[in-house]
């Protein structure tokens, strides 16, 4: 099973992507994101403890989306490997992964990274709000915390896994989705199998 990874900040296109990349390489997208909003949806308590942080644009607790992810990985079949899309987001989640990992004797095979500016962050992310109607995207506020959010605890990945020769970034400032999508699925060819 392969293990791979779609980093970037908020906004630079890392859901949009992964679909391409899913299909060609036949694995499964888990984005964390997404599995929060299901229990949002859905009502749980889980969902209602993870919205009031989700909506000040900060981090659920690790535990939490270890927990989910973890679990995903023992009951998803049929598939190559999988395509994580928002975790891990702190060093703590990093190291877990590898545990987790271990115990499947498994590793991270690579990290995709996209690239943009703050300043593209903030656009995109509003011009989202209009489309998808998240409650996270329509504040300001929240747009920038989870912008300084990014920086403070996501970003030093970027060294664990350059440590580890498995971080590949892309710039991801296109202003068109395709074009983006060719330079991510290039990058990804040079490492994937
Ligand atoms: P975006 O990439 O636009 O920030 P996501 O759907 O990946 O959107 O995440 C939305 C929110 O869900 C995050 O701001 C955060 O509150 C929460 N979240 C998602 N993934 C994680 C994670 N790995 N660890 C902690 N919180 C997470």
């Amino acid at each position: 099973m392969k293990y791979y990874i779609m980093f970037g900040p908020p906004g630079a296109g890392k859901g949009t992507h992964a679909v391409a990349i899913r299909e060609k390489y036949n694995l499964c997208h888990l984005s964390t994101g997404e599995l929060l909003r299901a229990e949002i949806a859905a009502g749980t308590q889980l969902g209602l403890e993870a919205k009031a942080l989700i909506d000040k644009g900060c981090l659920v607790p690790d535990e939490v989306v270890e927990k989910m992810i973890a679990s995903q990985f023992d009951s998803v079949k049929g598939v190559e490997g999988f395509l994580l899309d928002g975790f891990p987001r702190t060093l703590r989640q990093a190291e877990d992964l590898d545990q987790i990992l271990a115990k499947r004797n498994a590793q991270v095979d690579g990290v995709i990274s996209l690239m943009i500016s703050d300043e593209l962050v903030k656009e995109r992310i509003s011009h989202r709000a209009a489309i998808e109607g998240r409650a996270d995207d329509a504040s300001e506020e929240t747009i920038n915390n989870r912008i300084k959010t990014y920086h403070a605890q996501t970003e030093p990945l970027i060294e664990y896994y350059s440590k580890q020769g498995k971080y590949h970034e892309v710039v991801a400032d296109a202003p068109s989705i395709e074009e983006n999508r060719a330079r991510v699925l290039a990058l990804v060819e040079t490492f994937a199998e």
